[in-house]
């Protein structure tokens, strides 16, 4: 990479300003990405382009809509600026109504709106266009996520030796359900104009080698490779990881300990669960809510002394489905708690709203089990969080969370099927103090060792086998 600077280009951007009393402040964005590659770009030292949401973002810039960030010694952060119409259809539209489900397999919460679809092509058209008159010699592109699929492809074209490499934040689905996208093949092309291409697990990698293949590339099932129109492009699996050191670190201050302290002594339960989720459909938050409903119909003797705190993100809020889900878990906890509460106890405590990630390190301390059971989920970083907030705990983790190949020894169970969820999280309840602690050591571990440099590193270096 020495030989030419690198650009990233994602569509969440890693700092945002805002207007604050008569003043702009910069905001460091909370998420994996800003996470993992920030200290990348702070080292090298190269281009970041995004697009520029905060209110203020506008202001602060260069009439090429560069800022430096984090400071004048950080790297350049590249904006750019879109329509409503842009907005609606790109990010609203192709990107959160129709990759969205697709990749989460639901396919009949798609739209396949044409519209939507040109707007898609025309947003990718301007976030390739900014890098490729950014590049310097070949230049290393490094692009994240499903809202810029055609973006590998569109450098390809202008740029044929260029180093391009991909990460994608979310599932790969079955070819069966990719294919139901009227665009697919160009979607697929843009992605194989990538170099390298990775997911967080093999199964999402597999299922892309066979979308691959069914779609006319040739694909090497042992190496990992797919030859398309004499282009080759390597994947990888490489599970996202977390800044480890800042949740066991912050988990050691007093005043985060004090916090917990207090979450702990206001439940005033023997058993305290946690489950921390942005609002979306593939979170399974109902179903989790019926399986404490369950749980406490199978297992009487939890009534009065087991707590569900149930935080929910606002996610997506111009869509309004996701509105229609706030009010569908708003009457679910209030039917839940209605059926059981007694005096001031409640099965579930449930919370709206976004917190700092420092401020959510006291509910992960304060619980006994983590209670993370997605429908579906690209990896889930909150069940890593919570292991690495803690010295001990437990954790139910759904099979189809990505995480779930990397953290088996957690206790998985099929979200779909609540009876199973209320039986495991009562044998996870009821475990023994030694095996809980084997169990949770091992996990722990892993997070550990497979934290966000580890993951940066590994596929940097991937990256850069792609040119021996
Ligand atoms: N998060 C946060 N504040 C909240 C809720 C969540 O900062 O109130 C963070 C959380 O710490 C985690 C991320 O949002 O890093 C959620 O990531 P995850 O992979 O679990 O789910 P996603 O939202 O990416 O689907």
């Amino acid at each position: 990479m020495s030989d030419s600077k690198l650009i990233l280009i994602s569509n969440a951007e890693p700092y945002a300003h805002k207007q604050q009393d008569d003043r702009i402040i910069q905001e460091k964005q909370p998420g994996g990405l800003t996470t993992g590659l920030d200290p990348l770009m702070q080292e090298e030292g190269g281009l970041w382009i995004a697009w520029g949401r905060g209110e203020a973002d506008f202001a602060v810039v260069a009439e090429d809509n560069t800022v430096r960030v984090p400071d004048a010694d950080g790297y350049t952060l590249k904006r750019l600026d879109f329509n409503e119409g842009e907005v609606q259809g790109f990010y609203y539209g192709f990107s959160n109504s129709t990759l969205w489900p697709i990749s989460h397999n639901f396919v009949t919460r798609a739209n396949f709106s044409p519209k939507n679809w040109q707007q898609y092509q025309q947003v990718n058209r301007k976030y390739a266009r900014a890098a490729i008159s950014e590049a310097e010699k070949e230049g290393w592109f490094w692009v994240q996520d499903y809202q810029l699929c055609l973006v590998p492809g569109m450098i390809r074209d202008e740029i044929p030796s260029a180093k391009i490499a991909h990460f994608w934040h979310i599932p790969w689905p079955a070819v069966e359900i990719f294919s139901t996208i009227p665009w697919r093949q160009e979607l697929l092309e843009g992605l194989l104009g990538n170099d390298l291409l990775g997911f967080h697990n093999t199964s999402y990698l597999n299922n892309f080698l066979q979308t691959a293949l069914c779609r006319g590339a040739e694909v090497d099932w042992e190496e990992n490779l797919v030859h398309y129109h004499g282009h080759t492009t390597r994947l990888t699996a490489i599970p996202l990881g977390i800044d480890y050191e800042y949740f066991s670190s912050l988990a050691e201050k007093k005043e985060i300990r004090e916090e917990a302290a207090r979450i702990r002594d206001y439940s005033d339960v023997e058993y305290l669960l946690i489950g921390v989720d942005r609002l979306d459909y593939t979170k399974g938050i109902v179903p989790r809510l019926r399986a404490i409903e369950k749980l406490l119909d199978f297992y009487p003797q939890y009534r009065e002394k087991l707590t569900l705190i149930q935080r929910v993100a606002p996610s997506r809020t111009g869509i309004p489905e996701y509105q229609e889900m706030r009010e569908r878990i708003d009457r679910t906890v209030g039917e839940i708690n209605g059926r059981f509460q007694t005096g001031p106890w409640e099965p579930i405590c449930y919370f709206w709203g976004s917190l700092p990630q420092r401020e959510l390190v006291p509910y992960y301390l304060a619980a006994d089990a983590a209670f993370i059971t997605p429908l579906i989920d690209g990896l889930n970083l909150v069940s890593k969080e919570y292991l690495a907030s803690r010295k001990n705990g437990q954790l139910i983790l759904s099979e189809f969370a990505g995480v779930s190949e990397q953290l088996d020894d957690a206790f998985l169970v099929n979200p779909y099927y609540i009876e199973e969820v209320a039986e495991t999280l009562h044998k996870a309840l009821q475990e023994g103090k030694e095996a809980k602690k084997q169990r949770y050591d091992k996990l722990n571990k892993t997070i550990a060792s497979q934290d966000i440099d580890w993951w940066r590193e590994k596929f940097l270096q991937r990256w850069e086998n792609c040119y021996e």
